[in-house]
Formats: C-alpha cells, sequence, structure tokens
C-alpha cells in the first residue's frame, strides 16, 4: 500500500513520563507505516524545556500558530519536587497555559464514547462537549475579610483621574467577605470566537448558558456578545446545519441531565471548571477525554486531557507490566490529522484517521481494553490487556480495515 501525503507539516509536541513512551509507539505504529508526514518536532519534555529556558514551548506555540494545526504529547508541570528530581533551574511554567496565552485560545473537552462503556446519566449518547472561558472572574478576583463594621465600596476611576463611578457593596454590621472580579471585551470575544469556530468545524450546536437574570450587567455581557456573534455567523452555522441557543445555566443543567448530547457547551470559567469535571466523570475514564485548543483565528492543538500517569510510569522504570490506556493519546493524533486533512483538502487522510478511531473503537468494543476500562465495560469477554498488547490489537484492526 503506497502512503498517504500529507501536504502541510504537522507541529508535534513530545512530553513527558508514561505518555511519551506512548507517544513514540503511537509514531511506530500508527504513523510512519501510512504517512507520508513531515512531523515539525519540538520536545517539550522538561528536561530540554528546562536546557532551553522554556523557549521551546515558545517556539512549539508559534509554530502552530504558522501552519495551523498541532498534536501534543502531554507534559509535567513542575512543582517543588520535579525540580528536586529532574534538577530543573526553575519551577517552570504550566506549557498549556503558555501555549494557550500565545494562541490566545479556548479548551475544549469532548469525550469518545465506547458502546459498551455506558455514561453515567442514561440519556447521554453523544459528546457533551464542554469550552471553558479560561480567563478572569473568581480566577482573577480581589476578595476581602471584613472584621469590624464599615463599609465596601467598588470605584471605577478613569485612566486620567476622574472618579466615573462609585458603588455601596455593602454597609457591615458586623463581620463578613467581600469580593471583586473582572473580565475584559477582548478575551470574552475571542472565547465566543473560539466556541463558533469549534462547533462549526465539528457541526455541532452551541449552547451558552450564563445567569443573566441575576447577573444584568456581567452575565449579560457575556450573553450579550455571544448573540451578537450569532447573528454575524448566521450563514456558517446555516452551511454547517446547527444552531445557537442561549439558556439559564439552571435551565441548562436539568435539560442536560435528560438530553442525549452531541453539542457544545459553553461556560463561564468557573461554570465550565465544575461542570467540564462532572461531564468527564459521567463518561468514565480520563483515559477518554480528549482536548482541543482552538484560537479565535482557526489554529487547532490536539491532545489527551490526562496528564503523563506518573503512577504507571514508575512502575514501567522497574520494568514491571502496566496497562495504560492510550485512547486519549492516539484521538489526538487521529484529531489533528483529521483537522490537516480538512484544511489541505486531502480526504484519503480525513479517512485514515476515522479508520484508525473506528480500529480503537472496535477493539474495545470487542473486549479488548486497559484496565482502566475493564471495570467500567459492559462487553461479555472483556480481557484486559497492556499497554502495549491494546496497541497492537487496535493494529491489527486497522490493518484489517485498510485491506
Ligand atoms: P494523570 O497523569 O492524569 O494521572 C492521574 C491518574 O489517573 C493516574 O494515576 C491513573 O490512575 C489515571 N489515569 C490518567 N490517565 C490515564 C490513562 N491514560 N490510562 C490509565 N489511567 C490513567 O494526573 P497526575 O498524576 O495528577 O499528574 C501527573 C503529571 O501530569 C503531573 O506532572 C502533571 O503536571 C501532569 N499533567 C499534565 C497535563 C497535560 O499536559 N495536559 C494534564 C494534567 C496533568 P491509577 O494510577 O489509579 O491507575
Ligand atoms: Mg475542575
Amino acid at each position: 500500500m503506497s502512503k498517504i501525503k500529507v501536504k502541510t507539516p504537522l507541529v508535534e509536541l513530545d512530553g513527558d513520563e508514561m505518555t511519551r513512551v506512548i507517544w513514540k509507539e503511537i509514531k511506530d505504529r500508527f504513523i510512519f507505516p501510512y504517512l507520508d508526514i513531515q512531523l515539525e518536532y519540538y520536545d517539550l519534555g522538561v528536561e530540554y524545556r528546562d536546557k532551553t529556558d522554556d523557549q521551546v514551548t515558545t517556539d512549539s506555540a508559534n509554530a502552530i500558530k504558522k501552519h495551523g494545526v498541532g498534536v501534543k504529547c502531554a507534559t509535567i508541570t513542575p512543582n517543588a519536587d520535579r525540580v528536586v528530581e529532574y534538577k530543573l533551574k526553575q519551577e517552570w511554567k504550566s506549557p498549556n497555559g503558555t501555549i494557550r496565552a500565545i494562541l490566545d485560545g479556548t479548551v475544549f473537552r469532548k469525550p469518545i464514547i465506547i458502546k459498551n462503556i455506558p455514561a453515567a446519566v442514561n440519556s447521554w449518547k453523544k459528546p457533551i462537549v464542554i469550552g471553558r472561558h479560561a480567563y478572569g472572574d473568581i480566577y482573577k478576583d480581589i476578595e476581602m475579610v471584613i472584621d469590624e463594621p464599615g463599609k465596601v465600596e467598588l470605584v471605577y476611576t478613569t485612566s486620567d483621574g476622574k472618579e466615573k463611578q462609585r458603588s455601596l457593596v455593602n454597609e457591615y454590621k458586623g463581620a463578613g467577605v467581600a469580593m471583586a472580579m473582572h473580565n475584559l471585551d477582548k478575551s470574552i470575544n475571542s472565547f465566543a470566537k473560539a466556541c463558533f469556530n469549534f462547533a462549526i468545524s465539528e457541526k455541532i450546536p452551541i449552547w451558552f448558558a450564563t445567569k443573566d437574570t441575576i447577573s444584568k450587567k456581567y452575565h449579560a455581557k457575556f450573553r450579550a456578545i455571544f448573540d451578537v456573534m450569532a447573528k454575524e455567523e448566521e450563514d456558517n452555522l446555516k452551511k454547517a446545519g446547527i444552531t445557537y441557543s442561549y439558556y439559564l445555566i439552571d435551565d441548562a443543567v436539568a435539560q442536560m441531565m435528560k438530553h442525549e448530547g452531541g453539542m457544545l457547551w459553553a461556560l463561564m470559567n468557573y461554570d465550565g471548571d465544575v461542570m467540564s469535571d462532572m461531564v468527564a466523570s459521567g463518561f468514565g475514564s480520563l483515559g477518554l477525554m480528549t482536548s482541543v485548543l482552538v484560537s479565535p483565528d482557526g489554529k487547532y492543538e490536539y491532545e489527551a486531557a490526562h496528564g503523563t500517569v506518573t503512577r504507571h510510569y514508575r512502575r514501567y522504570q522497574k520494568g514491571e507490566k502496566t496497562s495504560t490506556n492510550s485512547v486519549a493519546s492516539i484521538f489526538a493524533w487521529t484529531g489533528a490529522l483529521a483537522k490537516r486533512g480538512e484544511l489541505d483538502g486531502t480526504p484519503d487522510l480525513v479517512q485514515f484517521a476515522r479508520k484508525l478511531e473506528d480500529a480503537i473503537v472496535e477493539t474495545i468494543e470487542g473486549g479488548e481494553m486497559t484496565k482502566d476500562l475493564v471495570s467500567l465495560s459492559t462487553a461479555p469477554n472483556k480481557k484486559e490487556l497492556e499497554t502495549v498488547e491494546f496497541l497492537q490489537a487496535v493494529q491489527k484492526k486497522l490493518d484489517s480495515k485498510l485491506k
């Protein structure tokens, strides 16, 4: 069989620990044998990040900006223990945070649906994708503990020193607390744009939910920006055959529990934080959760939502057997390849990516899976495979599909 030609370089970001081990296996088994591909490689393993004073992370983000699509392995975000373990110069910042800032991107988390791994909510049959606004609100708030009677005010002074607005937050007769938070039109706009890009590209409807009946200025601003963008994107929504809907957040939550899924649920920062954990655990395993970073100007970076699976890596280092789930990491590759194929107009590449995804799903539905899925699966003859055994099973399935 001749290899499929990938027209544009794909940006590859390598990572750490168990996922780095799996990463190489994926390339050797599913990429190089089938694709004539130019990978623009950046080593985001923590040692090389340290060696380059984290310049490699910035370079990789700029490469995604240039070429449009990247695929990323999970990486260590160093803490004090890691600084000792790897003899690092400092606690480098989270690579994901750095890349997100450079691309001004929004992260979408999407579960992989497998028939014999039932969701915790009976009605959920299709992925519920969560888009979380990752700037501001309580994550950049100012808080105060009030310990004697007095008043707290919110004051807005313009740059030229004019006091424009002063509002009483509360007149305290005794102890209490106070908080102020903020957001920016520019950031909300980027978030909304990334949500529309993603939903249009995936052809799934957008639900946006806030509490604008109570927060008539703050939440209402988010809604207004989304509503305006929905008007601007009307033609693109129509072309993709999808709709935009606004819901009050409590209504959205209530409906979600009876819905089959299959939408992008766009949420403010705190709501997205909470709901993404609920949805992830509702769909089963971290090993089945993928994640894609989308920028407002349509750049895409795909990865698994889980980390470097350190506990398994410790066993691997001792030469012990591991059963680490590689599904989300492979889906990071298929997501990136399919997007590359879509942008380059090479449908055979898109088709290859879809076949690889089908091979994975069919392997698990046929009863062969890693340990984390065994307790979740309702397959009658389920069998626990080691890390590499699972990859071999998928390879066998893929080859039979490609014949
Ligand atoms: P983790 O790597 O996601 O693993 C936490 C636990 O979840 C594992 O010990 C394992 O449970 C289970 N798990 C996660 N992924 C799995 C998979 N593919 N197959 C089977 N089981 C899986 O989170 P962590 O241990 O908190 O973090 C480890 C490192 O990853 C940290 O250095 C952190 O900075 C980094 N991290 C990176 C990213 C990223 O790059 N996007 C995200 C999160 C964390 P059992 O041990 O019970 O089997
Ligand atoms: Mg959370």
